[in-house]
């Protein structure tokens, strides 16, 4: 990895770190999910980065890609569990890190330290050379000695240049594989634990997107969508607030509808674990390094 790639990375790191510290303080009973990821997302710009995705906010059941629509009054109360997954970029080198924060009550303290932990015990042993079911051994092992259940088809991912999800899929339970972490990766390990069954579903389309494969398209609205996105964010994921913002409201919908025609775009689910479970998430980006960094580390 390049000297100057690695300092872009800890740089995200930097600003990730800050970005969870502040949600930490502006989440609360009350606050409207909207101005909160407003404002996160706008101190990542101030911080001299940019975000790598929207600002997922999470809630109880559902595991992640909730971000608030346009003028979306939802409000976290007292006794939420909130996963706040928060993506940073510095010239398309991410920092993907999550934390799970209870608001005003302590029910699920051990249900946080489950997927905490079992991170933080990854990130121990994670090195060139460690296999990916030896990764998701130590976050199952983890998980269940707490008493819960680590989701099976949520998993850690490889991070490339402005791609957020690339090989080697790292699992949160024993999948058998002798596939290895090798230096020069950049991944993210991303327990998810859950008193339900340990699965996870779609429960509705969400506000996320991606291009998914770039394609000439004629129609107006579409083509400022796709170009505003390709020049702004590439193939990284954006959101409804984003194009009203930058592009005005007006042929949002019908831009997007075409782009989906022709095959252009991915909308994301938002994903709610199947029974109903309360779930929590911890996660951190390591460059694998000959000394791993983990970017992401408060
Ligand atoms: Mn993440
Ligand atoms: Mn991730």
């Amino acid at each position: 990895m390049e000297e100057d790639v690695i300092e872009k990375y800890k740089k995200a790191g930097e600003i990730a770190k800050k970005i969870i510290s502040l949600a930490k303080e502006i989440i609360k009973d009350g606050a409207k999910t909207l101005d909160v990821a407003e404002k996160l997302e706008n101190e990542i710009i101030k911080l001299g980065g940019k975000p790598a995705w929207p600002m997922n906010l999470s809630i109880n059941s559902i595991a992640a890609h909730w971000t608030p629509k346009i003028n979306d009054e939802t409000i976290f109360k007292k006794g939420d569990v909130v996963k706040v997954d928060v993506g940073v970029h510095v010239d398309g080198w991410i920092a993907d890190t999550a934390k799970t924060f209870e608001i005003g009550t302590n029910n699920w303290k051990d249900l946080i330290k489950a997927s905490e932990e079992a991170v933080n015990a990854a990130i121990d042993i994670a090195k060139p050379g460690v296999t990916i079911s030896e990764i998701g051994s130590i976050v199952e092992e983890t998980i269940r000695r707490y008493g819960f259940v680590p989701i099976a088809n949520l998993s850690g991912h490889g991070l490339e240049n402005y791609k957020t999800h690339v090989p080697p899929t790292i699992p949160n339970f024993n999948n058998k594989s002798n596939q290895k972490l090798e230096e020069g990766m950049a991944i993210a390990i991303e327990p998810f634990a859950t008193n339900g069954i340990g699965k996870v579903i779609d429960a509705k389309e969400s506000e996320i997107f991606k291009i998914e494969v770039p394609k000439p398209v004629r129609l107006q609205s579409a083509r400022k969508i796709l170009n505003y996105v390709l020049e702004e964010h590439q193939e990284l994921p954006f959101c409804r607030r984003w194009l009203a913002k930058k592009i005005g409201g007006f042929g949002i919908e019908m831009g997007l509808r075409e782009l989906n025609r022709i095959g252009a775009l991915h909308n994301y689910s938002v994903l709610k674990e199947e029974s109903d479970g309360i779930v929590s998430q911890a996660e951190h980006t390591i460059l694998l390094l000959d000394t791993p960094i983990v970017t992401t580390k408060l």
